[in-house]
């Protein structure tokens, strides 16, 4: 259903209670808000079912009815937003940067001058995943492999390619280069459709228990020179690493770099509803951050401020100097 036909849907049912009841009482508070999350498998799609959660849980007294879109990531997210088709949505903080900017693949929109940042949520550490059999030791060993670069949309697939970037890489060092959707590539590499795939994700994830569990698929570290050069250039990357022993068949630790998951808006986003929609996480951050594994270490002190490169949306500020964080 349309934001449109879902409100005035909402608007007709209230109506028709009101006319029974208290005449026209309540029929304008009622609001839908949608947030644009990843695929069902990723850590987007879980954080946004989370927010709703507690969003829904005091429907009565705010009006505001929260519901979750599976969508096909970062970019897709920020579009998305600024074409007024969702209120809310996550976003890997380099997206953020760029939209922000206007730059890398939001260049031809130019800068997204009313996209708020509403706060940052866990740390996505880039991931990359390989058949046991392929015989994978470092990144370089993909070249001529067949390798899962990511669905267009997807934050994934834009840092894979500012990664193949300074790695003087193109899509054509491998020998497929596939668009797999983050809750298709598990699958393929088992299958030994694919080689490899790169995915920026919390952990941890069931996107990527999923493989190490079913066909012992290994984490590959991402250094060196390239990664140095994006890690020195960008105020967004930050070296990660991934826990030895969190997933089956891979004991050791393993070195990355990435980012962080952010919580976006738009200022055409009534400050209303962003401020029950934080106030909603915050006020229940132990449940919040019990929705899934990869919040555990969440800290409000960071999120109202590591990752965010666009201002503060008006309705988040309101409830960070209420709470006098700010
Ligand atoms: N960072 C990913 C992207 O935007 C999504 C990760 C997730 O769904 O958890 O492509």
């Amino acid at each position: 259903m349309s934001k449109l036909t879902k409100l005035l849907s909402a608007c007709g049912a209230l109506a028709f209670a009101g006319a029974l009841a208290a005449p026209g009482a309540a029929m304008a508070q009622q609001k839908f808000i949608t947030i644009g999350t990843g695929g069902v498998t990723g850590v987007y799609y879980a954080a946004g079912g989370a927010i709703c959660r507690l969003v829904n849980k005091d429907r009565k007294s705010h009006g505001i009815r929260c519901s979750v879109e599976s969508t096909g990531g970062s970019v897709y997210n920020i579009n998305t937003i600024r074409a007024g088709e969702l209120d809310m949505g996550v976003a890997q903080s380099d997206w953020q940067y760029h939209a922000v900017k206007g730059d890398a693949v939001f260049k031809d929109q130019g800068p997204f001058k009313d996209l708020r940042a509403v706060f940052s949520i866990h740390p996505e550490p880039f991931t990359v995943l390989a058949r046991k059999e392929a015989g994978i030791r470092t990144f370089a060993d993909f070249k001529g492999k067949r390798f899962n670069i990511g669905n267009p949309g997807s934050g994934t697939r834009a840092s894979m390619e500012e990664l193949l970037g300074a790695m003087g890489w193109t899509t054509r060092d491998f020998s497929l280069a596939s668009e797999l959707k983050a809750d298709e590539h598990g699958a393929a590499l088992c299958d030994n459709k694919i080689d490899g795939f790169f995915y920026g994700v919390g952990h941890p994830s069931a996107n990527i228990q999923d493989p190490t569990t079913t066909c012992g698929a290994k984490l590959i570290s991402l250094t060196g020179p390239a990664v140095d050069k994006l890690l020195n250039g960008s105020p967004y990357y930050a070296k990660a690493t991934i826990p030895g022993g969190l997933y089956a068949n891979n004991p050791d630790p393993t070195q990355t770099y990435g980012v962080l998951a952010t919580f976006v808006s738009s200022s055409k986003v009534p400050a209303a509803s962003v401020y029950q929609v934080v106030k909603a996480v915050f006020e229940n951050f132990d449940d919040f951050k019990k929705l899934h594994p990869a919040f555990a270490h969440l800290d409000p002190k960071h999120m109202i401020k590591d990752g965010l490169s666009a201002p503060l949306h008006d309705g988040a500020v309101k409830y960070y100097k209420e709470k006098g964080w700010m």
